[in-house]
């Protein structure tokens, strides 16, 4: 079913009917003055929350960043600011500080600001630091998550970011720090040692030396690596490869940011759960990839 969001509630700034009901409470309404941080997801304009969309249907000015999928903000009222406020590496982008003036001055104005960030907004997004602020001039504020590229990206790759036969824990990366360096604070040989399986982001840029800190710390140089493009997009690549041949592999293929790195034997299972593959015709090229489990066996 589709409905068109020229909805005549819209211009009472409610929630617009397009939402299904909510059981003991309705959907929350954007007052004037607040700031909504948002989290879009990685991509597919579908992976959005319900309280995104309702963020998105009452919002006055919408204030979003790079890797958020144009299409989400056609959801916005008809009458919506929509405001680029992205950063994208090495370009010049608005700095955090002016980023989070502008949310404080449109909200002091009395407008229903939301700020939209790809991903989850407290995942390597800043999120934390604009709220910080935002809450330091007393302006009020709501969190809504988002489904992070580090999960859900995986996930449309085929890669469950837990497996039972792999990892009970995961260590999520951010594969450069606040001055665009290799993070300097990362003990190597404690994340060698420790960390299941690993998810980069930000990492296309440093992988050669990353992948050569783990693999001096300990790291099998042979371990699964797989390095997922444009996740949850139409034009998703997804580049499989091992710590050892990473980046070699990167170079050639040309595979680029934005890109989450998985690296564990949880990337193997791609060979059996690439559903996107698979729904264009693509049969599974095996069933059993970590050799442990056979087809009848649910346990
Ligand atoms: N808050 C975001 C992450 C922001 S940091 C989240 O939770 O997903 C930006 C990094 O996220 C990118 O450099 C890339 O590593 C990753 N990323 C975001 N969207 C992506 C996508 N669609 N495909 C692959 N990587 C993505």
């Amino acid at each position: 079913m589709t409905q068109d969001v020229t909805n005549s509630d819209l211009q009472t700034g409610k929630p617009n009917g397009i939402l299904p009901a909510l059981d003991s409470v309705d959907w929350p309404v954007f007052e004037a003055g607040w700031v909504w941080m948002v989290g879009g997801g990685p991509g597919d304009p579908g992976l959005l929350t319900l309280h995104a969309l309702n963020a998105l249907q009452q919002a006055d000015i919408i204030i979003y960043d790079a890797l958020v999928d144009k299409a989400l903000l056609s959801w916005a009222k008809p009458d919506a600011v929509i405001e680029y406020a992205g950063k994208r590496g090495g370009k010049p982008s608005p700095k955090q500080r002016d980023i989070s003036l502008r949310l404080i001055e449109l909200a002091q104005a009395g407008k229903r600001v939301l700020r939209l960030k790809g991903g989850d907004p407290f995942v390597f997004g800043r999120g934390g630091e604009e709220a910080q602020t935002l809450v330091q001039a007393g302006i009020k504020l709501r969190i809504i998550p988002g489904i992070s590229a580090g999960i859900g990206g995986l996930a449309y790759a085929g890669i469950p970011v837990t497996h039972r036969d792999v990892n009970q824990s995961v260590t999520f990366l951010s594969g450069h720090d606040r001055t665009g360096l290799m993070p300097s604070a990362l003990d190597w040989d404690a994340l060698s040692k420790g960390s299941q399986v690993i998810v980069m982001y930000m990492a296309i840029k440093h992988m050669p030396d990353i992948c050569e800190k783990l693999i001096a710390a300990g790291r099998d140089p042979h371990e699964p690596v797989a390095v997922v493009n444009n996740a949850t997009r139409d034009d998703m690549q997804v580049l499989e490869t091992t710590l050892v041949k990473a980046h070699e592999d990167i170079t050639r293929s040309g595979i680029g940011a934005p890109a989450i790195v998985c690296i564990g034997r949880v990337a193997l299972m791609r060979q059996c759960l690439d559903w996107m593959g698979q729904m264009q015709g693509v049969p599974p090229r095996n069933l059993d990839p970590l050799d442990v489990r056979s087809e009848s066996e649910t346990g």
